[in-house]
């Protein structure tokens, strides 16, 4: 079930939140050891829920999410239930406050089905820089589910819960969606508050929804949108209803296709789906034309001198002292090198150690100033396209999902494997990814629709009329029980 057929399930009383709920805690008992999506389920904490949920219904309410089991990555804080970042350094850390995100849910009756995998701190493409081990894709047991919410874009793929929410730094809610066959939206910046979501990179962290379709993220949107003042860059704009951007025919819509995007390396069998999918979005009634976003190439290397710049100082928090682990040690000094020698894994410090490189005094001009300048321009790539189109359409990843271990041994190559996604994050954009089809080796493939800065209508737009005509999203993993 996807949201919306639940919700009406629920509302019109055919089934009950706690049956809901024990339905997809069965379904969790039998595939979850194959998969591992979760860090965490509180089945008492979710059948609590779920009464509540009943008893409000019963009093006559009608909220957007009455019982709906959703999944939440583990990097969002839950006041009262571990956090842990898939980090070591957080293993037992319990939140003492609620995120905005969680809240909201919370009021529209929402579940909490279970708090998901990911790459340690969200760094990483593939979920396999876990703490708690990898998430597998349902598709091929063998592959990758993508990252870091590789284990919310499981649980949604594998039925484990009705939707999810991750976070997108450079591609992590996308690249994911795409790897398992799921629709997967990073929201304008700043359109959804990070309030309680643990910070990597300031300037490019979002939250925003895993889903099964597109009208259940553009509902999702509508409960997790709108100004907080508990997040100074969230932005003071108003939430208009996603849902009724959808249906709306984009007859006459301008799609910019940028040439940079279908370049050598990307994978035959995904450019290939990917040129039908312009192609039918034509036959909706959209005009192709071949855009450019000159400085694409440069993206992959200013994003990682960015990200690994905020991390490290994002991550100068963990000493300790004040959250999570901490190893003693003979002095202060040496209790802040063991508790983060033994706390982080080896991609978190790569990350610190690049970020603390390139912020140093002597390299800084170098290296941080040179990336935060190659973002203007990327920014002012796409603010140039907008001029004349009004969406850009590009694969959401080079590749299908990829083999477990095939690029864990070379930090570049998984770097590489973002380059789609990365550039929408540098311009502060919104984006989605939707399944546009499947391999010959039965693997999804993502399509990428990227709107101008609050425009996700037009996003939802363009995305359900393609959904609508096509039914990929309709496609399950066979998964053997
Ligand atoms: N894969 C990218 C990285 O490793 C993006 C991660 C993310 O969006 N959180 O930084």
């Amino acid at each position: 079930m996807n949201i919306e057929e639940a919700r009406s399930a629920v509302i019109r009383g055919e089934i009950s939140p706690v049956e809901l709920a024990g339905a997809v805690f069965e379904r969790i008992g039998a595939v979850e050891e194959k998969i591992g999506s979760y860090v965490s389920v509180r089945k008492e904490h979710a059948l609590s829920q779920a009464k509540q949920a009943e008893d409000s219904i019963r009093s006559g309410d009608t909220p957007a999410l009455p019982g709906i089991p959703i999944a939440v990555k583990d990097n969002i804080c839950t006041k009262g239930i571990k956090t842990t970042c898939s980090s070591r350094i957080l293993e037992n850390f319990i939140p003492p406050y609620e995120s905005t995100v969680t809240q909201r849910l919370g009021e529209q009756g929402y579940v909490l089905a279970g708090k998901t995998n990911l790459d340690e701190f969200a760094m990483g493409s593939s979920t396999e820089n876990s703490f708690f081990g990898r998430t597998k894709n349902p598709w091929d047991l063998q592959r990758v589910p993508g990252g870091s919410s590789g284990g919310s874009a499981a649980a949604v793929a594998a039925d484990e819960c009705i939707a999810a929410i991750g976070s997108d730094t450079g591609g992590s809610i996308r690249q994911p969606a795409a790897f398992c066959g799921v629709v997967g939206l990073k929201p304008t910046y700043g359109r959804v508050s990070r309030y309680g979501l643990v910070a990597f990179a300031s300037s490019l962290d979002q939250i925003g929804p895993v889903t099964k379709t597109v009208r259940d993220s553009a509902i999702l949107m509508n409960v997790i949108s709108g100004h907080d003042p508990l997040d100074s860059t969230s932005a003071a704009v108003d939430t208009p209803d996603f849902t009724s951007a959808l249906g709306r025919d984009i007859n006459g819509m301008k799609i910019g296709i940028p040439k940079e995007y279908f370049i050598e390396g990307l994978d035959g069998e995904v450019a290939g789906a990917v040129k039908e999918a312009i192609k039918q979005l034509e036959t909706l009634g959209a005009v192709a034309v071949e855009i450019s976003l000159p400085h694409t190439e440069y993206a992959v290397a200013a994003y990682y001198i960015l990200a690994t710049s905020e991390a490290s100082s994002n991550l100068a928090r963990y000493d300790g002292v004040k959250y999570g682990l901490r190893v003693e040690g003979d002095d202060l000094i040496d209790m802040y090198m063991k508790t983060r020698d033994e706390g982080f894994g080896p991609e978190v410090k790569r990350r610190i150690i690049l970020g603390t490189y390139a912020l140093s005094s002597g390299y800084y001009d170098a290296y941080y100033r040179k990336a935060q300048q190659v973002r203007t321009l990327i920014s002012r790539d796409f603010r140039k396209a907008f001029e004349t189109v009004d969406l850009v359409v590009t694969p959401t990843t080079p590749t299908p999902a990829f083999r477990a271990g095939e690029k864990t041994a070379d930090p570049l190559q998984m770097y590489l494997s973002d380059i789609f996604t990365i550039s929408v994050n540098l311009a502060g954009v919104p984006a989605i990814s939707i399944p546009c089809g499947f391999t010959s080796a039965n693997l999804p493939v993502g399509l990428q629709i990227i709107g101008r800065h609050f425009d996700e209508e037009s996003v939802f737009r363009a995305a359900y009329a393609y959904e609508q005509a096509t039914g990929w999203h309709r496609m399950r993993p066979r998964l053997q029980e």
